[in-house]
């Protein structure tokens, strides 16, 4: 079993990248990547720690990216953490993601939710929040009844607590995975609402501009969006990547390594790396 995209508490996610590692070995996982949004903090503390469980893992980063209006996410896998373009951006995407926090609990304000930014500092644990950690803030003011439901009414696009902001480009996401020795995979692309005239689009950009994977399987998934995505799989000649976006129980619906089998005619991205 392959995992390729999953997300500890150094982002948005439940667990320590130990506890993942430790799961993801009870859960027969043989491949695990973690990929933290903008951070790679995740994968140095593990690297500290020297975990021991016989299981390859795979340094990766899932970076927020904007192209066009929409926030997209671009997964680097097998990357070289050290690299200093990887690293700038991580600084700079930072500061984005501190200043839209700053405007988030300002309009949390006016919603009436006081300190919203302390409290959501305090669920995190760290600084880099992202909006699961105000959602949990709405839900602990009893401003909506779950996660799910916080987002809905606060935190989407269009609704009174969503801030935009413009991520790094899709091009320059890209390059810096490339830099950094990685291979991009274009991340859900299902999940971004787009018409199908629009989601190829930026299938055939991120092609374009160097990326080399999809992800044909992330998380709970139909039948009909599998063979869609193993279609523009083979049409835009992409690698094929796979993985439960597990975030924590509670937050996610597939547990790790829990997400459905790549389709055969698919070529499976790990199939590049020498493990
Ligand atoms: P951010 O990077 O701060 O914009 O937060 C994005 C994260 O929020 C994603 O990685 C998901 O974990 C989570 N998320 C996005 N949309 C939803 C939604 N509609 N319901 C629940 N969680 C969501
Ligand atoms: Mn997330
Ligand atoms: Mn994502
Ligand atoms: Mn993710």
């Amino acid at each position: 079993m392959i995992d390729l995209h999953c997300h500890s508490y150094f982002s948005d996610g439940l667990l320590s990248p130990l506890a993942l590692v430790e799961k993801a070995y009870h859960s027969g996982i043989k491949i695990l990547a973690l990929t933290d949004h903008d951070t790679v903090d995740g994968i140095e503390n593990l690297l500290k720690i020297q975990h021991g469980f016989p299981i390859t893992l795979i340094k990766g980063i899932e970076l927020s990216a904007s192209w066009k209006k929409y926030d997209i996410h671009v997964l680097g896998l097998n990357l070289d953490i050290s690299s200093p373009d990887l690293n700038h951006l991580i600084t700079e995407q930072n500061e984005h993601r501190v200043a839209r926090s700053l405007a988030i609990a300002e309009k949390m304000a006016a919603l009436g939710v006081e300190q919203a930014l302390e409290k959501a500092y305090l669920i995190a644990g760290h600084k880099r929040i992202s909006r699961p950690h105000f959602a949990q803030v709405l839900v602990n003011e009893g401003k909506a009844k779950d996660i799910q439901t916080a987002f809905k009414r606060f935190l989407i696009r269009g609704k009174p607590a969503y801030v935009h902001k413009t991520w790094v480009s899709l091009e320059k996401a890209i390059s810096v995975v490339k830099q950094a020795s990685g291979m991009a995979v274009l991340a859900h692309p299902l999940k971004y609402a787009l018409t199908r005239t629009k989601l190829h689009e930026l299938i055939a950009e991120f092609k374009y501009h160097g990326g080399e994977g999809l992800e044909v399987i992330s998380g709970e998934m139909t039948p009909e969006g599998i063979q869609e995505l193993a279609g523009l799989c083979q049409r835009f000649d992409f690698f094929a990547s796979t993985g439960s976006d597990y975030h924590g129980q509670g937050l996610s619906r597939i547990s790790l390594g829990g997400q459905q089998q790549l389709p055969l005619n698919c070529r499976p991205i790990w199939h590049q790396w020498t493990l």
